[in-house]
């Protein structure tokens, strides 16, 4: 690679900074004079790659004439990658060239017909914020590593914690997804349960049980397995609120927290919060809500009531870079108590948390966390808001969420489509019904015949390349498609187009 100098060509050598020429220093036939990395050509690089950057992965990949993406096989694919790390490096135009077919072949999140997850959409502010904090590498240990970051960190927190409604303010940390703030959370409820563990592991606990709808996340369930909590603990019902009264009767085990669901990730459904947080505070239960992806809808006067009662839970996970737009990953963990995620994770360990540091020790964050690394995600946040406001996420969410009803209205005005139900949320969940289906009357058959459906026009769609929405089984229910409204960049046309472009693929099913 060219910006790696020849020991052989530096003769006699020149240090920065030091304008004479000095010999040689030579140990291990490694010549140590010098830089071995040649900044000027690196510079250079990162100037052409950004270009490539902003024409493919940013203006033609949010262009609607575009494809979303363009499908090929894994073989195809291995093969058109070239994918050996070989033992010679390649040349800067190579490595160019690659970087334009890592974005030729990558799914475009950011194009306005990509519905099939829960983020979608090009956020400038956001983007920025995550080319910086590549750039400066900061680790969020400790403030002296990461001073700026840190304290962008703690006003994002606090800003989150107040749209919440803990008045007096709480504890948080953003962490590598809401999977992990739902493990946070049960770590904690049982901490806050059975301090013990911490020291004397699991045997210093009596078997302990939790609760949750059907509907939560599967995060919550991985979180019970690698806790040792153990998947069984995990007793899943279709209304929490039953569950709880149910729960204090499980026989020789003790109950230690309710996971509420706020938007739930298929059908977009929330968990009616004040009713159980009664039952938490009657039953003395730690009360976590997940509101990784409905936690946006606190920023709307309009849509806030969906999780009327979120103040009284004891900790909260909601991820930004969903319906908010934050870049990838950008997930917070809320605590209402402000000492127990200290407690509960610290470990004090004393090459990075030395108690005696000229500055004060209460900003270096990282001890809270299970992680050692971690990355400034909360700027990604913070530059958005700043350049936005509250009222812009507000617009934007409220926007969506219109949009959603447009759609569903849409839905059930269409001859060959059928709402699963009245959308709570940004979430549409709908079956197409191809001509040959229409009239079947409803029953096994047509459901067995519909579940064959929604896969092949997946197929097709994924194969032209013209938007992606993703469909799923749910209970008893045959494949639907869910639609996830995010974008400013969409507009009712594109909602038309879903519908028309579903009904092109799939009429002859
Ligand atoms: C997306 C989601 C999660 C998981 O968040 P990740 O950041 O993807 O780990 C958890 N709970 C709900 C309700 C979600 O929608």
């Amino acid at each position: 690679c060219s910006f790696f100098l020849s020991p052989k060509s530096t003769y006699p050598v020149t240090d920065p900074g030091h304008s004479v020429k000095c010999s040689p220093v030579v140990i291990d036939d490694v010549l140590l004079n010098g830089t071995t990395l040649d900044i000027p050509a690196a510079e250079e690089f990162i100037h052409q790659s950004m270009a490539i950057i902003i024409e493919d992965a940013v203006k033609k990949a949010t262009d609607v004439r575009e494809k979303v993406c363009e499908w090929r096989s894994p073989d195809q694919l291995k093969e058109l990658l070239d994918l050996e790390l070989r033992d010679g490096g390649e040349s800067d135009s190579k490595i160019l060239q690659r970087c334009r077919d890592a974005i030729r072949y990558s799914v475009k999140t950011t194009h306005p017909r990509f519905f099939n997850q829960l983020y979608a959409g090009m956020e400038p502010y956001s983007m920025v914020a995550s080319f910086i904090a590549e750039a400066l590498k900061p680790s969020l240990y400790t403030y002296e590593i990461a001073p700026v970051f840190t304290l962008i960190e703690d006003a994002v927190l606090r800003k989150m914690m107040e749209l919440i409604g803990w008045e007096e303010g709480g504890d948080g940390i953003f962490n590598a997804g809401g999977s992990m703030s739902n493990m946070y959370a049960m770590n904690l409820a049982r901490y806050n349960h059975s301090p013990d563990i911490k020291e004397f592991g699991l045997s210093a606990a009596p078997r302990l049980v939790m609760f949750t709808s059907q509907e939560c996340h599967y995060s919550v369930s991985k979180a019970a397995a690698l806790l040792g909590i153990g998947t069984k603990n995990v007793y899943m019902f279709v209304c929490v609120c039953v569950c709880v009264c149910v729960c204090v009767c499980v026989q020789g085990a003790f109950p230690f927290m309710v996971n509420a669901t706020a938007g739930t990730t298929v059908l977009g459904a929330f968990d009616p919060i004040e009713e159980i947080a009664d039952i938490c505070e009657k039953h003395n239960l730690w009360l976590h809500v997940d509101a990784c992806w409905g936690g946006a809808a606190l920023m709307s006067k309009k849509h806030k009531h969906l999780l009327k009662g979120i103040h009284r839970a004891n900790s909260v996970a909601w991820n930004p870079h969903k319906m908010l737009m934050a870049c990838l990953q950008c997930c917070a963990f809320l605590v209402r108590d402000k000492t127990s995620l200290q407690l509960c994770h610290s470990s004090g360990a004393s090459y990075l948390f030395q108690q005696d540091k000229f500055y004060d020790i209460s900003y270096d964050t990282g001890d809270k966390s299970l992680q050692c690394s971690r990355k400034a995600d909360a700027f990604k946040f913070w530059l958005m808001w700043k350049a936005l406001g509250s009222s812009q996420l507000e617009e934007r969410v409220d926007r969506a969420l219109a949009m959603a009803r447009y759609l569903a209205e849409e839905i059930k005005k269409r001859e060959g489509f059928r709402l699963l139900m009245e959308p709570e949320f940004s979430n549409v969940c709908f079956w197409y019904i191809p001509p040959s289906l229409k009239n079947l009357p409803d029953g096994p058959e047509l459901y067995e015949k519909l579940h064959t459906v929604a896969p092949v026009i997946k197929e097709r769609m994924m194969k032209t390349g013209s938007m992606m929405v993703g469909y799923q089984p749910h209970g008893d229910k045959p494949n639907f498609f869910r639609m996830i409204v995010i974008s400013p960049q969409v507009s009712k046309q594109d909602m038309d187009f879903v519908l028309d472009e579903i009904h092109r693929l799939g009429k002859d099913l």
